[in-house]
Order: structure tokens, then sequence, then C-alpha cells
């Protein structure tokens, strides 16, 4: 996946970032660096590389998911399949709210009633050796300060306590029913360009190979096989927009003809070098 966040003053083109001003190279570099290593380029002025971070995939649409939320007890993909039950009558839980991660409470869970959302409890918090785990004491003064989202319920002639999951509480710990795979991000490595240091391109015997590169294309001949299949509308629209944003003298005509032009690898690099020195030849 190619990141798409905007910078102000850069522009995207096939999967490259072009910043048009020396503010937007720097905040490129720094909205960037938090998921990328970024080092000096060789074709480019950066390379930003990937750092190595897991991602969850639904089992059930193959969606991306932030595995935090995967993990999360009763979290629904998008595609209303739920990603994780930490459910099972019987097990122990812990439950940990987002307001106080020190005192954490261990209960044993009866059932995850997903559609609303609610946990059902045995009532009695039980104590545990683990000092993060609140003793019965202050387990029941947990309880009676988070009631907004405990009710009790009978089920059975039997007393439990019905909770209501919210964003602000975590329940940890339980055997799990699993829908999602974890993954290392696919986050793809992008190039950098500081483009303020030459825009505009002047027209040049350099010009059509600079376009052609723009559109993830090699620009030499001899480098295809006859076989290999032509170059998709994607490329000529990326080498468009290229011409459009930084040489500009050439855009309209390039609007113009850039349909004539042939996709086959050879054709299209011999009508786009063609195109490029017409115009050297009448300067
Ligand atoms: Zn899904």
């Amino acid at each position: 996946m190619l990141p798409t966040t905007n910078i102000p003053d850069a522009v995207w083109i096939a999967g490259k970032l072009y910043c048009k001003t020396p503010e937007s190279s720097s905040m490129a570099l720094e909205v960037f660096s938090s998921d990328f290593f970024i080092d000096p380029g060789v074709d480019c002025d950066w390379y930003a590389r990937p750092k190595t971070t897991s991602i969850a995939i639904c089992m059930s649409c193959n969606r991306e998911l932030d595995i935090l939320d995967a993990r999360r007890h009763g979290n629904k993909c998008a595609c209303g399949e739920v990603t994780c039950l930490e459910v099972v009558d019987g097990s122990l839980v812990r439950i940990v709210f987002a307001s106080n991660y020190e005192a954490q409470l261990q209960m044993r869970s009866h059932h995850w009633d997903a559609i609303s959302n609610t946990f059902y409890l045995h009532p009695d918090p039980l104590s545990s050796p683990d000092r993060k785990i609140a003793d019965i004491h202050r387990a029941k003064s947990l309880i009676q300060r988070n009631k907004s989202i405990f009710t009790e319920v009978t089920i059975d002639n039997k007393q439990y306590l019905a909770m209501r999951v919210t964003s602000n509480v975590f329940v940890l710990d339980a055997d799990r029913y699993v829908n999602f795979s974890v993954h290392f991000s696919n986050l793809q490595p992008f190039e950098i360009f500081e483009a303020w240091r030459w825009a505009p391109l002047p027209v040049s015997i350099n010009l059509p190979a600079r376009i052609i590169y723009a559109g993830n294309q090699i620009p030499e001949i001899d480098w295809y096989y006859p076989d290999d299949p032509d170059w998709p509308e994607d490329s000529f629209e990326a080498m468009g927009e290229f011409v459009r944003h930084f040489v500009p003298q050439l855009a309209d005509e390039w609007e113009r003809q850039s349909c004539g032009f042939r996709h086959d690898a050879p054709g299209a690099i011999e009508d786009i070098t063609n195109f490029c020195n017409r115009r050297l030849v009448t300067i």
C-alpha cells in the first residue's frame, strides 16, 4: 500500500512524492519519519523505507485492520464480521479501564453478547497474587466507581454482572475466538523528490527519460522483450500529470497528442521521444 498523505505544495505521481517548495520537503520528511526510515536516495533525493510493523488481515474479507483494533474484544471489521471475541464460560478474564491501567479486575466470564456489546460476568471479583490485580476490596470499589457500565442481572436464577463494553474498557486473557491473521506491514517504499530544485524542467534530450520514469517505466527500448505487455493507462496518466506539473510549456500539447501514443513499450518510448524532440527542434 502506497502512502497518499497530503502534504501542502507536494504532489503524488505514480507513488512518488514531488515537493514543490523547501517547506513541503521538510514537512514530508517529518510526517513520514514515524512510519519510514528516510535515507538519501540514489535516483531521487530521499528514499523512504517502511519500518516493520504488524498489521491484521480480516479472514472474512481480507481487509487490512489495525492490529490493536483487531485484537480488541468484540471488534467488528467493516465487513460486519467480529475479529476477536474473548469469551468462553468460566474462563478468567482481566478487565482494564482506560482511565486507570494500574488497577485491573480479575473475574470469571459467563458469556459475551456481541450484538448488545455486553459481557456477562460472575459477580464476585477474584483475588490474585499479581500485583496489578486489585484485591477484593479494591475490586468492589472499582466496580462501584465504574457503575455506569455494570448492571446486576439474573440469568437462570443466578446473579451476574452485565458489563457494557465501551471504548474505555479492555477485556484481556480470556479464551479467544480469532478471525484475523497477522502480517507484516505492506507499506511500500517510495521516493521523495525535491522538485523545487529543478522545476520547471526545460525541454532537453533528457526530458523523455524523465517523463517515462515518472510513469514508472524504463525508458530504454533494449530493456523490453517483444512479448512484454503494453504499458498500462495508469503510466500514461502519471506521465501526463508529471508534464502538467513540471513541464508546463508542453502540458497542453501533451493533452492533445498523448492519446495517439502507442502503448507497446518500444512504440511508446519512440512516440514520447519524438514528441519532446520535435519541440526541442522548434525552440
Ligand atoms: Zn472483514
